[in-house]
């Protein structure tokens, strides 16, 4: 069947909502190993460790003991009481398990938290650079993304003056992400509790996402954000998952914990839309969150030593600018000094041809700064081995030469 003679038209939202830069990076790079091209690719931001034995275990005592049926849509209570306690022990901040929610992957929980809090005529500030994903998920409510923007002079941090200037009668919500994607940094608890006097003046509602958590470096350490004034939990909605700490990208479990009343919504939106999220993941994830650490700690170390390798060589690039990143496992780097030249027999003018340009001639697969928010950059995802990593910046290197 042609696709062109069908009579059906696109909604204005489905034609409006663009596909994760990301996910179609990754299937770029897809289409060209299946030609037979070895490709370095540094698209796609998931732990390349098998998901930790004892979880896999788990997952198969759920299926042997017949959790194979539907669930209650907000989850189940034992893995939703496991999450309160995590957070409890973490960072001793008490949540009931009604106050907390299970989804489909973090990214299901964002949606479904901005689906619940915003709508047409609500503005929700995000700094830029941001995750893909951010603004299109805004957008599918109908709010309007206020995007504030910052850069590698400035540490890529907004700052309260920054978000004091952004805020209008319709703000309602303020996204945050540290450790961030893309750009792996940690906002220090300080400048997150100046952030948070603003947020606590103005009447802000807060999406905290969180999931980079377990992944930070040196003396960089992850901070609650509902944790750092009274007043700060009744008003943020707290969205981390089994993802990345985990290495449990496919098993799709993402949580929110907030105020009752609204985690409540979720569910009901939840129940109409997805109904419940996979049954066998969640007993999984109550082995992750409950068992050994230790796998967390081994990848954890593993990251910091890639970090250092790939930010130190790629610093050492000619025309290349790129900071040392807290946490997360990506680098972003300026770009820009190479725009005007001709790179792989190419004038290079923006990120997206830069990064079209690379993976084309020397097979390196990275993310444009563009699909962040922030051009001039480009995204390298360092969730691959030492190796790989060598060789693939060996050929960003010989692709620098021009
Ligand atoms: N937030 C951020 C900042 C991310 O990088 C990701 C990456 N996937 C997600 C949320 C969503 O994670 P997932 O849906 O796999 O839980
Ligand atoms: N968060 C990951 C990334 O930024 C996964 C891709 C996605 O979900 O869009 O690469």
């Amino acid at each position: 069947m042609s696709s062109g003679s069908s009579p059906i038209t696109l909604s204005a939202l489905a034609a409006a909502v663009q596909p994760s830069a990301t996910l179609a990076a990754a299937a770029l790079a897809r289409q060209l190993k299946a030609q037979g091209v070895v490709v370095y690719d540094f698209s796609l931001g998931e732990p390349d460790y098998p998901t930790p034995r004892h979880i896999c275990e788990a997952a198969n005592r759920a299926m042997a003991e017949g959790h194979t049926h539907y669930t209650p849509a907000n989850g189940i209570v034992e893995l939703r009481s496991a999450v309160a306690r995590w957070y409890q022990k973490t960072y001793n901040i008490a949540y009931t398990p009604d106050q907390v929610i299970i989804s489909s992957g973090a990214k299901h929980s964002l949606h479904t938290a901005l689906t619940a809090i915003c709508g047409p005529g609500d503005e929700v500030i995000i700094p830029t650079p941001y995750w893909v994903s951010y603004s299109d998920l805004v957008q599918m409510t109908g709010a309007k993304a206020v995007l504030v923007p910052t850069t590698l002079e400035s540490g890529f941090k907004m700052t309260p003056e920054q978000l004091r200037a952004a805020i209008t009668p319709r703000s309602k919500v303020l996204m945050l992400n540290s450790p961030s994607n893309p750009t792996g940094v940690v906002y220090s608890r300080r400048e997150l509790e100046a952030l948070a006097e603003v947020v606590l003046e103005k009447n802000l509602a807060v999406i905290s996402d969180e999931i980079y958590e377990k992944l930070t470096f040196g003396d960089c350490t992850p901070t609650c954000f509902a944790t750092l004034r009274p007043g700060l939990a009744e008003r943020t909605l707290t969205v981390s998952g089994a993802s990345k700490s985990y290495a449990m990208t496919g098993w799709r479990m993402g949580w929110t914990l907030g105020p009752g009343h609204i985690i409540k919504a979720m569910g009901n939106v939840q129940s109409q839309q997805t109904g419940n999220p996979c049954s066998i993941s969640q007993y999984a994830t109550i082995a992750a969150l409950e068992g050994d650490q230790e796998c967390v700690e081994a990848m954890r170390r593993e990251f910091e030593v890639r970090r250092n390798l790939v930010c130190g060589r790629l610093a050492a690039m000619p025309g290349i600018r790129c900071p040392l990143p807290g946490g997360a496992f990506y680098a972003f780097f300026d770009i820009s000094a190479h725009f005007g030249r001709r790179l792989g027999g190419k004038e290079i003018t923006n990120s997206a041809e830069f990064c079209q340009t690379a993976l084309g001639q020397v097979h390196v697969n990275l993310v444009p700064g563009s699909a962040f928010g922030a051009e001039g950059y480009a995204r390298l995802s360092y969730a691959t081995s030492r190796e790989i990593l060598q060789l693939g910046l060996d050929r960003l290197e010989q692709f620098l030469r021009g």
